[in-house]
């Protein structure tokens, strides 16, 4: 007879417990939910390590209600929680609950993705939410794509896709054609310098060198400058080499600022090269009631970043990238005998993606539309860009305050706190951090620290921000006197 020791592996014989286990971790969930009362409890590193260091892993607690009491005392209890309405740092939103339920249920069906005969329906609903997201874009029916684990994924796929483009119209179009290997070193990508790290991060993994993301000038409102980029295209022509692609971004990580796109749309139509939208962020405005306009031009793009998990309430992962035309995601394809052999008879997605095996994050997404709806994430996405306005006026009003930037064109605001040095700024952050006064981010702009606020918490408004704001002025005084 073959036995097992709980806790057991899901199956029939364990219906029960499963059952009874959802329900327990439901409730621990909930009544954290129910009584967290900040955004972090602002524990050290020094703190936690030799607790969570002290857990012998090789020696299993004597249950699974142990190893829940276990996780709340290490994880839940000093986690960071993003529903918190001071939670006010990354870009990180709330999760819609229907998309949590949908976890549960991905994750207890365990379907993968990537081929017929490993997820029947999965495939056909993750397509046909590519087809609606394409749809958004305003793209025609030949476009496609596929989901992946996020921002970070999407643009490296798409400037892949955009590379192999580049080096097969190279090699198909000269004299003595090169080997693919030949051209690489003579690839350019485009962007400004607002664009996000992992642009950079795709040409090293690309095998272009980081040298080959040519800058873009931008303007004072940190968009990239068409003609400029009209100038720097022709002046990498001039020089031989050749340009891969343009990444403009709709959503500039710090500032929300999107690229013009329809005149960068011209100036690539112009120049024949591939444009890439990085809208991991500005993704939201596919579905704002009133502020799509703001994306008009992304559907002359040759592919599309879009973070569900940012923009659309999602939980991580959930991602995708889509482009106009199916044929280049051939670059990627790769057909194996016993998985998709080329002659195979149904659909699959493993065709279009960088990953093999693959969860089914699509089902989050379609079970948030087909139950609140695209209206529903819309007006929560622009509800959150319409605080982002208010704040900024509420800063620029207030002395003790100057903005750092404009009025953000998505939900981020910049600032800085008046009459402390450069530095105090950052300390000010901790600070109210470690207090669970509220969370807040720190960068640089123009080479000084600013504080950062993204806001993506629809039931966040100016009586949970202000607060915040008051804390982090009194902190940068007390620290710039002490100093
Ligand atoms: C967050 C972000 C990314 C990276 O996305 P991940 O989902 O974190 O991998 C890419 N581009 C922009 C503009 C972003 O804001």
């Amino acid at each position: 007879m073959v036995t097992s020791t709980p806790p057991t592996l899901l199956n029939r014989a364990t219906a029960d417990t499963y059952r009874h286990l959802i329900s327990q971790v439901s409730g621990r969930i909930a009544e954290r939910f129910a009584t967290v009362d900040r955004p972090a409890t602002g524990i050290a590193p020094s703190e936690l390590r030799p607790q969570i260091e002290a857990v012998d892993l090789d020696r299993p607690l004597p249950g699974l209600d142990d190893a829940l009491d276990e996780i709340d005392a290490l994880y839940l209890r000093d986690a960071v929680w993003f529903h918190h309405p001071r939670y006010l740092a990354h870009l990180n939103c709330p999760v819609a609950l229907p998309a949590v339920a949908a976890e549960t249920i991905l994750a207890s069906v365990n379907t993968s993705v990537d081929t017929w005969d490993q997820s029947a329906g999965g495939t056909l609903i993750e397509q046909h939410l590519i087809g609606w997201t394409a749809r958004r874009i305003g793209y025609g029916p030949d476009a496609d794509g596929v989901f992946t684990s996020g921002g970070t994924q999407s643009n490296l796929q798409a400037l892949l896709l955009a590379r192999d483009e580049a080096v097969e119209y190279v090699v198909k179009n000269s004299q003595h054609p090169p080997r693919g290997a030949e051209v690489l070193p003579r690839l350019r990508l485009f962007a400004s310098a607002h664009s996000h790290f992992s642009v950079v991060k795709a040409a090293r993994l690309l095998g272009l060198g980081e040298d080959a993301v040519i800058t873009v000038p931008a303007d004072a409102d940190r968009r990239m400058n068409p003609r400029a980029l009209d100038a720097a295209l022709e002046t990498c022509r001039g020089e031989g080499l050749v340009p891969a692609a343009v990444v403009a971004t709709a959503g500039t990580t710090d500032f929300g600022s999107i690229d013009p796109l329809e005149a960068v749309a011209e100036v690539c139509e112009s120049h024949r090269v591939w444009l890439h939208v990085d809208a991991a962020y500005g993704c939201g405005l596919l579905v704002s009631p009133t502020r799509r306009d703001r994306l008009d031009g992304v559907e002359r793009a040759d592919s599309v970043t879009v973070d569900y998990h940012k923009a659309f309430f999602q939980p991580v992962s959930s991602s995708a990238v889509v482009v106009r035309d199916r044929g280049s995601l051939r670059h990627v394809a790769h057909h194996a005998d016993y998985l998709n052999p080329a002659e195979a008879l149904h659909p699959n997605q493993v065709d279009k993606s960088l990953q093999t095996t693959r969860r089914l994050d699509a089902l989050k997404l379609w079970m948030t539309l087909r139950s609140i709806g695209p209206d529903a994430i819309g007006a929560m996405f622009d509800r959150v860009c319409a605080l982002a306005g208010e704040i900024w006026a509420h800063l620029e009003a207030d002395p003790r305050f100057t903005t750092a930037a404009g009025p953000s064109e998505l939900s981020t605001v910049l600032f800085r706190v008046e009459g402390v040095a450069d530095e105090v700024q950052p300390l000010a952050r901790e600070a109210v951090a470690a207090s669970g006064e509220g969370m807040v981010a720190a960068t640089r702009v123009d080479g000084r620290w600013a504080l950062k606020l993204t806001l993506l918490n629809p039931d966040t408004g100016p009586a949970e921000v202000v607060p915040v704001l008051e804390a982090l002025a009194a902190r940068a005084a007390a620290i710039g006197e002490a100093a």
